[in-house]
């Protein structure tokens, strides 16, 4: 397989992949983090066409693992050199790689990947071989996506220890809208408050640690994620704002913020027993598997080992 980006994501990819055995390659832009892995051990290139011609001479899983606004640079580069490769990526947002990867004509060969860890900082040394233990890594069942694609996007997750959910493009930037994309707003406006105060530095503690550390993540990042997926997060904000505005009118009238906190303390409940059903039965190839998947994952279902596959003894 080969790796395009080298950063957190990217190089914790191509750790994780040699430490279960994968042959990997790579390419990094910047000649830093290229020495830097091949001090480490790694067979990578600041050669975008050496890696490219290399992967399309050995069929290799292509990872896009660079941020949103870098992709149609590669994936210009993608349909000279190797656009027969199978080809997935990481990033945060589905929908909008979807519409770019389709616009370059890439899409049969293409599922969409996102692993559901990370940190707030950035590069090669910022990976690790271990990041994506337990993690859910969504591997995307939209109508295009090929049987054989999906099951070697799916094997990479599963040898680098996350937990497979299987989601529509569109299902997946709805939840991610919820899950980080409005936390990320959340945690800046949380850092921007107590930035007015130098008291409230002084003071803090759990709480503001807590609920700000997304914050720390590189501007360019979190802005790369939140304005592709403007779509879904805009309703998202907006449910958002609606809540604290009531929550602001009861504290205001009746000096309340009961509602808001009930319900918040309860959903975190449900979340700490939620179950998380493992998917074994889906044949991946039969009629309707992308649809079955699609259902199993939208009811928190995840997929542990391998699916069996259409016309194979797996
Ligand atoms: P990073 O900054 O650590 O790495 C980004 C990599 O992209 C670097 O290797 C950089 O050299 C390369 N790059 C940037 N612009 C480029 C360009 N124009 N041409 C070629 N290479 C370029 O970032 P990261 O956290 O690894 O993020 C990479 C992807 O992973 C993003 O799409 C992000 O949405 C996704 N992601 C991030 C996290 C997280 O927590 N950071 C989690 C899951 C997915």
């Amino acid at each position: 397989m080969c790796v395009l980006g080298l950063g957190l994501i990217g190089g914790s990819v191509m750790r994780a992949a040699a430490a279960a055995g994968r042959e990997v390659f790579g390419y990094n832009r910047s000649i830093e983090a290229v020495q830097a892995a091949r001090f480490d051990g790694f067979d990578v290139t600041e050669h975008l066409g050496e890696a490219l011609d290399r992967a399309a001479g050995s069929d290799a899983l292509i990872v896009l693992a660079v941020p949103m606004p870098a992709l149609p640079i590669l994936l210009g580069h993608i349909r000279e050199a190797a656009p027969d490769c199978p080809l997935t990526d990481v990033t945060s947002v589905k929908g909008a790689v979807l519409r770019e990867v389709e616009q370059f004509g890439l899409l049969d060969r293409f599922v969409g990947g996102h692993p559901m860890a990370g940190t707030a900082h950035s590069g090669w040394a910022a990976g690790n071989a271990g990041l994506f233990i337990g993690a859910p890594w969504v591997v995307s069942v939209d109508d295009h996506v090929d049987a054989q694609v999906w099951t070697l996007v799916t094997q990479l997750a599963l040898d680098c220890q996350a937990v497979v959910v299987p989601a529509r493009s569109d299902e997946h930037d709805a939840a991610a809208a919820a899950i980080s994309h409005l936390p990320h707003l959340f945690a800046e406006t949380l850092a921007d408050i107590a930035g007015e105060v130098p008291l409230a530095f002084a003071l803090a503690a759990g709480s503001f640690r807590d609920g700000t550390r997304v914050a720390a993540t590189a501007p360019d990042l979190v802005r790369a994620m939140c304005e592709a997926n403007a779509g879904q997060l805009l309703p998202a904000l907006e449910q958002g704002i609606e809540l604290l505005t009531r929550t602001r009118d009861a504290l205001a009238s009746s000096g309340s913020v009961a509602e808001l906190v009930e319900k918040g303390h309860a959903a975190r409940m449900r979340y700490d027993s939620f179950s998380r059903p493992e998917i074994i039965t889906t044949v991946v190839g039969t009629e309707n598997w992308r649809d079955e998947l699609a259902a199993a994952g939208r009811a928190g279902g995840m997929i542990r080992s391998a699916l069996p596959v259409l016309g194979s003894q797996r």
